[in-house]
Order: structure tokens, then sequence, then C-alpha cells
């Protein structure tokens, strides 16, 4: 694989219960990772100096330190190899190298650490399933934002943004007594399984500076899954298709658009400005 740019974040100190032996599974023990992204693409970043096209840190940190404390795997290779699942999930890197330290290991005996590295490349296979995706936001740059989480999607190496309808003004639903909504719909193409793809948007939701509090409340944006083809979905985390779908014109009239069917009308739901996102045509390559 051909490699151009990487980025580094070295030396990361969890606390984690993997390991073999009860006494490692109950009292759990620090752990050092070091992990590399690397890109077969220059990284835009160098050039626009934005970090939106780069890799934040902050981010890939965040996500790891989710699932290394919450680990209860045996072997630090199996800690290893699901780091490296998670970073290619959710980040447009080509490959990823993953170490894993265990300075504490219960051995007698002097050494520094004993660990294991793993590197993992993407594969480059894309069969996509069809997802119509609920974009909302009534809060900051609303037209901006949508935008440029559509922007965020479509960079992901299993996400494709095929479609995306115009984009409707509206009048909050359930918590009335705030600003009005911007929303839209997205056809996409995605390999994530169901619930990886709710965790990215969830990601994107975060950098954008959504914070949960009240429901329904303002926000700067919403990513909601409104349909996965034929797939039904009822978790405690996902509900597909998405339950509330029928009651909100906000939706309706978007998702019509984007699927070609007829365009009905809603008193509440404003026409507001129609190409204002062109899915990009290059291809992301591996
Ligand atoms: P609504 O779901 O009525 O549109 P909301 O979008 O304001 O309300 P959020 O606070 O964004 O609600 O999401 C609450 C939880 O809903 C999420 O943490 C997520 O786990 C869950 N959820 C269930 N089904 C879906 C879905 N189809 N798409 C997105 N999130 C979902
Ligand atoms: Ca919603
Ligand atoms: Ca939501």
């Amino acid at each position: 694989m051909k490699t151009l740019d990487t980025i580094h974040l070295k030396d990361l100190r969890f606390f984690s219960h993997v390991g073999v032996f009860p006494e490692e599974k109950a009292d759990g023990q620090y752990f050092n990772l070091d992990i590399d992204l690397f890109f077969a693409e220059p990284l835009k970043a160098v050039d626009s100096d934005l970090l939106e096209e780069s890799v934040s840190y902050a981010d890939v940190y965040d996500l790891v330190e989710a699932l290394v404390s919450g680990a209860r795997y045996d072997l630090i290779e199996r800690l290893a190899g699901a780091v490296a699942d998670l970073l290619l999930d959710h980040f447009p890197c080509s490959a990823v190298r993953v170490t894993v330290k265990k300075p504490e290991a219960p051995i007698d005996g002097e050494f520094a650490y004993m660990g294991v590295t793993i590197m993992r490349e993407r594969k480059p296979v894309f069969e996509g399933k069809t997802v119509y995706l609920g974009l909302g936001g009534n809060l900051g740059e609303r037209e901006a934002t949508l935008r440029q989480a559509l922007i965020d999607l479509d960079r992901h190496v299993k996400v494709k943004v095929e479609a995306v309808s115009s984009l409707y003004e509206t009048k909050a639903w359930g918590v009335t007594d705030q600003p009005d909504f911007l929303n839209a719909v997205a056809k996409i193409s995605t390999s994530l399984d169901p619930f990886a793809l709710l965790q990215v948007l969830q990601t994107i939701e975060k950098r954008h500076g959504r914070v949960r509090e009240v429901r329904w409340g303002a926000r700067t944006l919403d990513l909601d899954i409104l349909e996965i083809e034929e797939t039904t979905i009822a978790a405690p985390t996902l509900e597909v298709p998405h339950p509330r779908i029928k009651e909100r014109a906000f939706v309706m009239i978007p998702l019509a658009e984007v699927k070609g069917e007829p365009v009905g009308s809603d008193p509440e739901v404003r026409f507001y400005k129609k190409d204002w996102y062109c899915p990009s045509q290059e291809r992301k390559v591996e």
C-alpha cells in the first residue's frame, strides 16, 4: 500500500480490565496505546489549514478512550483489533497501525512493557445499501452546518452521498418555543452496518456542537436515519424506519422530493433553497 501522510497519537494511557487472569479482570491496570492513521491521498489540511480536512485528534482520542476503558477482553491482541476496526469505521484513513503496551503485565521479572502491534488496511469493496437520512438544525449558521455535515459524511470511505433534497424551513416541532429549523433529506449509500452508521452520525453531530439537553430542543445539527431499504430495527438505541416520519411534513416533503415522488405541501413547511449541496463526483480512493 502506498501511503503519503500519517497522523500519530503516541503513548495514550488508559485504565482497562483486559487480561486473562481473574485479578486483571477485577482490578484492571494501565495500558499504553500508539496509533498511526495512514492516508493514501495527501491530507488536504496540509494546504488549507482547515481542521475539517484532517482528522481531529480529539475525536480519535475520545473514541479510543471509550472503547479501551470499557473493554473486557482476555487479550491485548483482541483489543488492538477492536481499536483498528473502530478507527477504520470512523475516519477516512486507508490503513491503521495500533500498538497496545501492557507495562504492568503479571509476569515476574523486569521489563518496560509487553505489547502487540497490528496493522490493518481498509477493504476496497464498497457494497453500499441505500439509506435516507433526515438533516435538521435551528442554531448557528444553519445552512453551512448542514452542508458541512454532508461533506463530513461523504468523506467517510464507507459512505457516499448520492442525492440531496432542497432545503425547507419549518417551525419547531414538539417543543415550539425555539428558532425555525432548516431541514433536508439526503440519499446515501453505505457499507456501514446501521449501528456503526448511527455512531458516525452522532460523531458528526458532536463535532458541530450538538449537546443533548431537552428532547426535541434547539440544536445545531440533528442527523436521523429515516429508512434503510427493507431493513427494520427495533433496538433501544435505533429504530428503523424512523417511527415519527409520517407525522412530520418537514421529513415527508424532502423525502418525496429526493425519491422523485410527488411532493406534497404543508402550510408549516416553507421552500427555502434548491441546489444548496452538490454531491461530489469523485470516488474516494483506497
Ligand atoms: P426524534 O428521534 O423524535 O427525531 P431527536 O432527533 O431530537 O428526536 P435525539 O436526541 O437526536 O432525538 O436522539 C435520541 C436517540 O434516538 C439517539 O441517541 C438514538 O440512539 C435514538 N434513535 C433511535 N432511532 C433512531 C434513528 N432512526 N435515527 C437516529 N437516532 C435514533
Ligand atoms: Ca430528529
Ligand atoms: Ca436525532
